[in-house]
């Protein structure tokens, strides 16, 4: 089996499969039931696809009335929502991942206050006399800056409007608790790559018997919601990465990139951690060295054999700056030099430890010209 040789910190983007992933995924691939054949094969593969979504409702806590939609990930999953909830106004936050503001290009948009986190207030004020069927769409955790943002809050606001609540959980599920009986949000979007699951593998859960119009049509699938063939073998590797998942080691990650803002900060006074005021999920870090740009940075650790990020993997690879760090009041300079590290459940101690001497290498190389310009 390949596996990856350098050292990988970049988990906000994709997770490597689990083990155990790999296991039942290997398994159900050389099986040759469809869930829609009644024979003995088809009862089996429907049997297993109902187990993986047991798994992933006990992870985020779904009720017995809740439906777990498969999709092909979460891309898709936001898109089903926004498109599909029928409604006359669509509130998005700013710091939404594209897939959702793109889904919704005539949404309004909530900003956010500088440390990240979505401001309350002005949702309050735009919600105000509101008797429009609305919908709301507010992420859990900030792919970027791994900002965890108030859903609870946001609910309550909400319902004081009769408004309807989407929350995108991708990078929350397996860091943070998830409750979606608690939280009483109406539609939550999760995918399977981002924790320890393959990729282009999602799911949508609707709760509270909200109404949802499906985004593909064809066969009677996923009670209708979702024409096509169900993925056999991804479906089994989500249910495996949810019953894996675990929170438990959220304290050795944020230990871990603790250690890693704290020695960055020491050597690099003029580092800005980004959210760092604001609570974040244990594994997330994006800072920038204003002077040293994005690519600068990529390239010397990719040499070095680090993989990391410039923000979120779907613009990386072009030169316009994070919409997420622009919406929280940062610089060019500072949106142009950032950097993100995520860490996950195959980092190690000597993972971060080789960051921090490579990155301190590259800083020692440009520091004169830093101080300089
Ligand atoms: N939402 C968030 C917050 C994400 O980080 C991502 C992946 N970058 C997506 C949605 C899209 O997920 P997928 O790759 O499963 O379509």
């Amino acid at each position: 089996m390949s596996r990856f040789e350098g050292i990988y910190l970049d988990h906000n983007a994709t997770t490597p499969a689990k083990p155990g992933v790999r296991d039942s995924m290997l398994e159900m691939l050389g099986f040759p039931g469809n869930v829609s054949s009644i024979h003995k094969a088809g009862r089996e593969a429907r049997r297993r696809i109902e187990e993986s979504r047991k798994s992933i409702a006990k992870l985020v806590n779904a009720g017995p009335r809740d439906v777990i939609v498969f999709t092909s990930g979460a891309t898709e999953a936001n898109n089903m929502v926004l498109k599909g909830a029928g409604m006359e106004r669509l509130i998005v936050s700013a710091i939404e991942h594209p897939s959702v503001l793109q889904a919704a290009p005539e949404a309004e948009i909530i900003p956010v206050l500088e440390n990240g986190v979505i401001d309350l207030q002005a949702l309050d004020r735009m919600l105000e006399g509101n008797t429009r069927q609305t919908l709301l769409s507010v992420m859990t955790v900030n792919n970027e800056t791994g900002v965890i943002q108030p859903v609870e809050e946001v609910v309550k606001l909400a319902r004081k409007h009769s408004v309807l609540v989407h929350t995108d959980a991708v990078q929350a599920a397996g860091r943070l608790a998830l409750d979606v009986q608690a939280s009483g949000v109406d539609f939550m979007t999760l995918s399977a790559h981002k924790m320890g699951g393959p990729q282009g593998m999602g799911c949508l859960v609707i709760a509270n018997c909200a109404v949802v119009q499906p985004l593909l049509r064809g066969g009677n699938q996923e009670k209708n919601l979702r024409a096509g063939t169900e993925n056999l073998a991804a479906i089994a590797g989500f249910g495996a990465a949810a019953e894996l998942a675990d929170i438990e080691d959220m304290p050795r990650l944020q230990a871990l990139r603790d250690r890693l803002e704290a020695e960055l900060s020491a050597k690099a006074p003029t580092l800005k951690i980004f959210g760092k005021d604001a609570l974040r999920v244990a594994n997330t870090s994006m800072f920038c060295l204003p002077g040293a740009t994005s690519e600068m940075q990529l390239i010397a650790l990719d040499l070095a054999g680090i993989c990391v990020s410039n923000g979120s993997a779907c613009s990386s690879g072009t030169v316009k700056p994070s919409h997420v760090l622009k919406a929280m009041g940062a610089s060019e300079d500072e949106a142009a030099s950032s950097l993100r590290i995520s860490l996950g459940w195959d980092t190690t101690e000597e993972d971060v430890e080789a960051f921090i001497e490579k990155w301190s290498e590259m800083y020692d190389r440009i520091k004169n010209r830093l101080s300089a310009a």
